[in-house]
């Protein structure tokens, strides 16, 4: 574990969770990368923000910074206070040996995907979701893409239509407009009440990360916490064979030229 340096991006409602137990699992390196500052919304869910803490004024990076501080002073924090899409956080992603995406939307997670894919980073994809319904649906998945056989994009998990709003630089619109699935209308200046779906999807993804890093089994690729019904289950979906990222561009490195996304003006 120690030797092992983990990028989280997105420190959120799960990401906070992340960071807090990768700290208990004495990681060596934390990558942390967030752009964004604490608000009142984020106060009932995020693991290591205080009820003092100044809003505005809280970089959400800094509250990854002292939660791991206050477990383990021997972890190496990597703070990127940048979008996904920047040359920091591309640079941290790449350096690290394992990713964890703890993202709102789609875009951000078909640019982690590829960046992942093309330098053979191994990755681990977390959401919580709510389906406001009726039926009301609530509970969350895990997704691990760790040696090329399925990823986010062959497993059909991606909303392109998210994506492509996000590549064509509007993402911000859609992330504005709702939380977990709940409309901010609704929220008021409270966050939804996911704080303890939340700590059960990163429980879950932070338990394969540590079975994949310490060679106790193999990862899981796909489970679905449906809280709805108090089940975890295994997700038997097979990739769509011949996948680009998983068959072609994996492990290709600078040739795959994600950095072209740099260029754009998605952030
Ligand atoms: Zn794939």
């Amino acid at each position: 574990m120690r030797r092992t340096r983990v990028a989280v991006v997105g420190i959120g409602g799960l990401g906070t969770h992340v960071v807090q137990q990768l700290a208990f699992l004495g990681v060596g390196t934390i990558a942390a990368m967030d752009h964004e500052d604490l608000d009142e919304t984020n106060l009932n869910r995020y693991v290591g923000a205080r009820h003092d803490d100044p809003i505005p004024g809280t970089p959400k990076v800094d509250i990854a910074e002292r939660t791991v501080r206050g477990i383990d002073e021997g972890i190496t924090v990597v703070k990127i206070r940048e979008p996904l899409v920047s040359e920091r956080a591309f640079s941290a992603v790449k350096a690290s040996d394992w990713a964890f995406g703890c993202v709102d939307t789609d875009g951000p997670r078909f640019i982690l995907n590829e960046l992942c894919a093309a330098y053979g980073i191994k990755y681990v994809d977390l959401a919580t979701d709510v389906e406001p319904g009726p039926p009301l649906k609530y509970g969350g998945r895990v997704f691990v893409s760790d040696n090329g056989d399925g990823c986010l994009s062959c497993l059909q998990m991606l909303d392109m239509k998210q994506v492509n709003w996000y590549l064509a630089g509007e993402g911000q619109r859609e992330d504005l407009a709702n939380i977990y699935g709940v409309s901010r209308d609704l929220l008021g200046r409270s966050g939804p009440s996911v704080v303890s779906i939340n700590g059960v999807v990163a429980s879950l993804a932070v338990t394969e990360f540590m079975v994949g890093c310490t060679g106790l089994r193999s990862p899981r690729r796909h489970m679905v916490y449906d809280a709805t019904d108090s089940k975890v289950r295994i997700s038997l979906d097979q990739p769509v064979e011949g996948c680009w990222y998983c068959k072609v561009m994996r492990g290709t490195g600078v040739n795959a030229d994600v950095e072209r996304y740099l260029a754009t003006n998605a952030s």
